[in-house]
């Protein structure tokens, strides 16, 4: 008998998992709050590591398909520190395919593919059954059973409360985006700053980071050290008065640097949550959790990459399983909490590196994962 089986979210967690589902001929229904794949903006781009978001691709039969569409050139990284001295200036070899970059919305498309999403479906809570599976609860007040529910709902889960009672908390750090459109035209000297990949100019306690998408789009991310409630003396939606602010929290950093942000356009408050490091728990039949739901860790370049690999891990489980779901289920959960587990660990002590108010640990750290 075919299990009736639900993923909540169409993240790159949820739809590798439901991709890798589909190529093994097994269906899932795909339960999607926003209302249609274009609600909101994709987001910036996201580099997908040979061992982690590539090998869960291949095992969508994907991979051919992202060669074709992703950036190696992208991976480049110019560091500098606030004066705007460059310190160093990495660039891949011409067949470096380690972590090539590509446009979140590419990654979506390439993973919607034949998949028939259900949108405008929010999900409030999902009920695990006394026996088996569970029920979801929709936002319009229906309610549908499953074999097995797959939370992939990220890091404001509604799926998590009926496995874990653990919520994110505030790493002490935030992060404000902005972007610059049309660069290589508009802005051919940040253009040359930004190169093919990203710059990063890192200071004490902060850091500007710029990162070229496809068809020079550039997204800019502030990072400082601040309290919660840094912004209650502003108005986030005056991009003026943030634009501003922002000037006065990097105040004195060389001009270059600076013009990140005074031509950037509207500005998004992402200060950064994070779930405990080794967050799991005691297996709840009919119910699991996958990526950001799981294991919210800052973003160094892992998250996607583990929700990708972990949701074709899954699928595959359950698909070449001997039928029993919930021990495919189980052997997985076991899999997933040690990776993410590792992953977390590395992710926090990075982000107190590159946050940091010793500025050269920004650098220890790139020289350490990027040695020239
Ligand atoms: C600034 C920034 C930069 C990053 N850069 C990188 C990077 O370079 N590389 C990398 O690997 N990772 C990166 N990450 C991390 C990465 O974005 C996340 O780890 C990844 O998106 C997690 O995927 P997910 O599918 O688990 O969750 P999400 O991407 O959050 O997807 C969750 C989905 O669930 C839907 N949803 C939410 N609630 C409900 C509900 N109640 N009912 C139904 N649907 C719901 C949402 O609409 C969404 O579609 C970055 C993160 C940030 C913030």
């Amino acid at each position: 008998m075919r299990h009736r089986i639900a993923v909540v979210g169409s993240g790159p967690a949820g739809l590798t998992f439901a991709r890798v589902l589909h190529r093994h001929g097994h269906p899932v229904a795909v339960l999607e709050r926003d209302p249609a794949p274009d609600a909101r903006p994709p987001g910036g781009t996201l580099d997908l590591h040979e061992g982690l978001g590539q090998r869960a691709l291949d095992k969508a039969g994907l991979l051919t398909e992202f060669q074709a569409l992703s950036r190696p050139e992208g991976q480049a990284m110019r560091i500098l520190d606030a004066d705007g001295t460059v310190l160093r200036d990495w660039r891949p070899r011409p067949n470096d395919r380690a972590n090539p970059e590509i446009d979140r919305g590419q990654l979506r498309d390439l993973l919607l593919g034949p998949l028939d999403v259900q949108w405008g479906r929010g999900v409030t809570q999902v009920v695990p059954g006394t026996r088996d599976g569970a029920v979801v609860h929709f936002a319009d007040g229906r309610q549908e059973a499953f074999d097995l529910v797959v939370g992939a709902d990220g890091a404001w889960s509604r799926v998590r409360p009926a496995v874990s009672p653990v919520t994110p908390h505030y790493t002490g750090v935030t992060f404000v985006e902005t972007s610059l459109d049309d660069v290589d035209t508009r802005h051919p000297g940040l253009a040359r700053l930004i190169g093919d990949g990203s710059v990063a100019a890192y200071g004490v306690n902060r850091a500007l980071v710029a990162q070229r998408n496809s068809g020079g789009h550039v997204k800019v991310y502030a990072q400082f050290r601040a309290p919660l409630d840094w912004h209650t003396h502003l108005d986030l939606a005056d991009a003026e008065a943030v634009r501003a602010s922002l000037l006065a929290v990097f105040d004195g950093w060389a001009a270059p640097v600076l013009d990140l942000l005074r031509h950037g356009t509207a500005f998004v408050h992402r200060p950064l949550y994070v779930l405990p490091v080794s967050h799991t728990w005691t297996h709840v039949p009919g119910v699991t959790l996958l990526g950001d739901a799981a294991h919210l860790m800052p973003p160094l370049g892992a998250g996607a990459n583990l929700a990708m690999l972990e949701g074709a891990e899954l699928a595959e489980s359950i698909a070449t399983g001997r039928g029993d779901l919930d021990e495919a289920v189980r052997a997985f959960e076991e899999q997933m909490w040690a990776r993410a587990g590792r992953w977390a660990e590395l992710t926090a002590a990075g982000l107190e590196r590159l946050v940091s108010p010793d500025p050269a640990e920004a650098l220890a750290l790139f020289d350490q994962v990027q040695p020239s």
